[in-house]
């Protein structure tokens, strides 16, 4: 085990839950797991204020499984999240975590799918139960005795769940439960109605935050991206082209990532290496002396191991992961704009992660801008001025020295001095790109959140360069159809946000609503085909985030 796992071992985890830490990669806990992992080994029950991007999940997974008995095949933790998304995302946390722990089983529960499947890994003994609170409650309703051996339980995003209006369900699950449990309730906000429910439910909790300080960031220019998590090498590679930078740090969560995006750096040609804490103190040391004197360029880094890194040269910050919190993130920074020089940050959203960044911004202070992805264009013009800038220096002495030499070529050769030129540039450039259909051809548009092209392409029914199965249009179910609105997620639009605004004011059961699916500059969403109209009809004042909705019925055509 790697001294840096050891700040986990140090808060008395199972030996299985360190080993499947060490697999994934990561190497110390982030501050709100410092702080709930012990209070929740401890039996107490706890509030813990944190949202999505801290490591929460982790919070309450890892000390949940340390303390379940693999060899009782009942459920003993129950995760309530707001959204199946989010149980899903959960349930797979705890599956990742348990990958060591030989008899774990984790169910998720969620409306949507059938009951009939869920109800059975329930009944066949899996220890841990990840559900939203409606489908839970359709559970209680055929089977009351569903959740009599819940030990510990968890809610997860509890504003969120109170925004969607489930307050009475999460009434009626406490009642199913044993009053003996452990309970932990984790929110990003705590308005009046979350302590009244922390009141009822919970004993004597423990209250955990992360105390944010006001830091300055001056001197650094900062900005951030919209990105899908997939997309993150692709727009990290692109974003390279285009930033004029020296020295450049990247920082990502786990020693995988720092190899693995170290690997695609190399692979196009940046002096690029890992650092993380697996890499022996000497070696790490020999990695940041290169990087002070240029053998190196670009440094990928966990928190950990960039830990005092005071390298001079060190331009631009590019934070591909977000960091856990503020704080992280002004040290992270803080890499750059060293000795009064100025310095660039960019900062890498997923869409979840909003958030974040908005505490960021209010810690700091400070608006980080949002950047798009660079086009093709962009590119090109970069990549010119990079080929300018190294051969504007030669010209005034390469006549001198190499004059007689190009006549002699174009006389043997038999060619203009122009196509001499070119050749000499073809040679010198390696096969690059270097105009614009090739630069297209070579760089597919990265599709998601930071990418508009992809939605132009959808419009128009051109998705070429895309894989199959995305190209492939949702089959509606029978009795639905699919409405549009022009919210999307450059609106600070969530599925949940529009799940809410419909049930809410719509007055739908949540199984009404079908799918949700939100792009950038718009969303569509599955409703009932029975009363359309008049559902539309009721939704024509709804705004969502501050918007009006004006949802319609979208032709697929
Ligand atoms: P969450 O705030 O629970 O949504 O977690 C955000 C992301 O951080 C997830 O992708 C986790 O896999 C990752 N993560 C959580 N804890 C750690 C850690 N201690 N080290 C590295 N990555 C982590």
């Amino acid at each position: 085990m790697t001294q840096e796992t050891g700040g986990f071992a140090a808060l008395g985890l199972h030996a299985n839950i360190l080993s499947a830490l060490t697999a994934v990669g990561y190497e110390e806990p982030s501050p709100i797991q410092s702080q709930a992992i012990p209070v929740i080994l401890s039996g107490q029950d706890m509030i813990g204020q944190a949202q999505t991007g801290t490591g929460k999940t982790a919070a309450f997974a890892l000390p949940i499984l340390s303390k379940i008995d693999p060899a009782k095949r009942e459920p003993q933790a129950l995760i309530l999240a707001p959204t199946r998304e989010l149980a899903l995302q959960v349930a797979t946390a705890f599956e990742t975590y348990s990958k060591q722990m030989p008899g774990l089983n984790v169910v998720a529960v969620y409306g949507g799918a059938p009951m009939g499947p869920q109800l059975k890994a329930i009944r066949q003994g899996a220890q841990v139960i990840v559900a939203t609170p409606g489908r839970l409650v359709d559970h209680l309703r055929r089977d009351e005795k569903v959740l009599s051996t819940i030990q510990y339980l968890v809610l997860d995003e509890a504003d969120e769940m109170l925004k969607l209006g489930f307050m009475d369900d999460l009434e009626v699950i406490f009642e199913a439960m044993p009053e003996s449990r452990q309970s932990v309730l984790f929110s990003a906000t705590l308005p009046h109605s979350i302590r009244a429910i922390a009141e009822k439910h919970l004993r004597e909790p423990q209250h955990i935050k992360i105390a944010a300080k006001t830091q300055t960031v001056s001197r650094i220019e900062q900005a951030h991206l919209m990105i899908h998590a997939d997309q993150k090498t692709n727009a990290v590679l692109r974003l390279l082209e285009v930033e004029e930078f020296d020295a450049l740090i990247a920082f990502v969560r786990t020693k995988q990532a720092t190899l693995d995006l170290a690997a695609a750096l190399e692979a196009k040609g940046f002096k690029a290496a890992a650092l993380n804490g697996d890499i022996a103190q000497n070696q790490r040391e020999r990695v940041i002396e290169s990087l002070k004197d240029g053998r190196l360029d670009i440094v990928v880094a966990t928190d950990v191991a960039a830990r005092g890194i005071d390298v001079p040269r060190i331009t631009h910050v590019f934070n591909v992961d977000m960091p856990y919190d503020p704080e992280s993130y002004v040290h992270r920074i803080g890499r750059t704009g060293r000795a009064g020089r100025d310095g660039r940050a960019l900062l890498l959203v997923t869409p979840r992660e909003r958030r974040m960044l908005q505490v960021i911004e209010r810690v700091t202070g400070q608006k980080v801008g949002e950047v798009k992805l660079p086009n093709a264009q962009q590119v090109l013009d970069a990549r010119i001025k990079k080929l300018t800038n190294s051969l504007a220096p030669l010209v005034a002495d390469a006549e001198a020295s190499h004059g007689d030499l190009l006549d002699r070529l174009t006389t043997d050769i038999g060619c203009s001095p122009r196509a001499l030129a070119a050749a000499l540039l073809k040679k010198a450039t390696n096969g690059q790109a270097l105009d614009l259909a090739s630069v297209e051809r070579e760089q597919p548009l990265v599709p998601g959140v930071g990418g508009a092209p992809r939605e132009r392409r959808e419009r128009d029914g051109e998705r070429s360069g895309e894989p199959r199965e995305r190209r492939a249009p949702m089959p509606l179910a029978e009795g639905r159809a699919r409405c549009r609105t022009a919210l999307g997620a450059r609106d600070g639009i969530a599925a949940k946000n529009l799940l809410g605004a419909i049930l809410n004011e719509g007055g739908l059961a949540r199984e009404a609503i079908g799918r949700i699916q939100i792009r950038e500059s718009f969303s569509l969403v599955e409703l009932p085909e029975e009363g359309l109209e008049r559902l539309l009809g009721k939704l024509k004042d709804t705004r969502v985030a501050g918007k009006p909705l004006k949802l319609r019925r979208y032709r697929e055509d």
